[in-house]
């Protein structure tokens, strides 16, 4: 693993552990020689965690789109890359990235890391994603996921896709471990039927 793509909010929560995180997981990176990508901004845990990268000494690469560009890009980057759109954005940050991390975040930041899944899902792509869960934020949506298997929506199996852990490391030592998934993603139905 060479890069790690982070997605997370442009805002920074009510906790200050969000913040903390984010700081926690841009050092972390930066001390395991792994460069950064992001969406590029300095506002929120996405400021947060490039600029701890940096701090530690690490490589940064943002990648934000022009109607962004002027209102929040990050300005102290090691690459600042520029495109059209946000769908170029997201396959840029994909194409870049050995791994995905969402920190806590909102919108943007679920539909990012579920496009990674969905995509990884389907075999577009071979590398792992992973929840950081820091101070049990996204304990209600691992909860959802559970019911989406059971109600077999999700194979049970390809909740593995997206593992949760509480610090950078134990998701790095999962992203080490991963093997992409084999099969279809089409769970079986109680008729049996794929
Ligand atoms: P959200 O979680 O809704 O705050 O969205 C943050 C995620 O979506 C980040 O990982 C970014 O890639 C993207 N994003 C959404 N809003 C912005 C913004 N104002 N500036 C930069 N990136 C953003």
């Amino acid at each position: 693993m060479k890069r790690i793509c982070v997605y997370c909010g442009s805002n920074s929560g009510c906790r200050p552990d969000y913040l903390a995180a984010a700081g926690q997981l841009g050092k972390t990176l930066a001390e395991e020689k792994l460069e950064l990508v992001y969406g590029g901004a300095s506002i929120g845990l996405m400021g947060a965690v490039a600029d701890a990268a940096l701090q530690a000494g690490g490589k940064v690469i943002g990648i934000i789109p022009h109607h962004l560009k002027n209102e929040v890009a990050h300005r102290r980057l090691t690459e600042l890359h520029v495109v059209d759109n946000m769908h170029q954005r997201k396959k840029m940050m994909l194409d870049y990235a050995d791994g995905m991390i969402a920190l806590p975040g909102g919108f943007g930041t679920l539909e990012e890391i579920f496009e990674a899944v969905t995509w990884g899902q389907l075999r577009l792509h071979r590398k792992p994603c992973g929840l950081l869960n820091v101070a049990g934020y996204y304990d209600q949506l691992l909860a959802f996921l559970a019911h989406a298997a059971a109600e077999k929506f999700i194979r049970r199996e390809y909740l593995a896709l997206l593992p949760a852990a509480d610090t950078p490391m134990e998701l790095l030592a999962r992203f080490r471990r991963f093997q992409p998934p084999t099969g279809t993603k089409w769970a079986a139905t109680e008729s049996g039927r794929k």
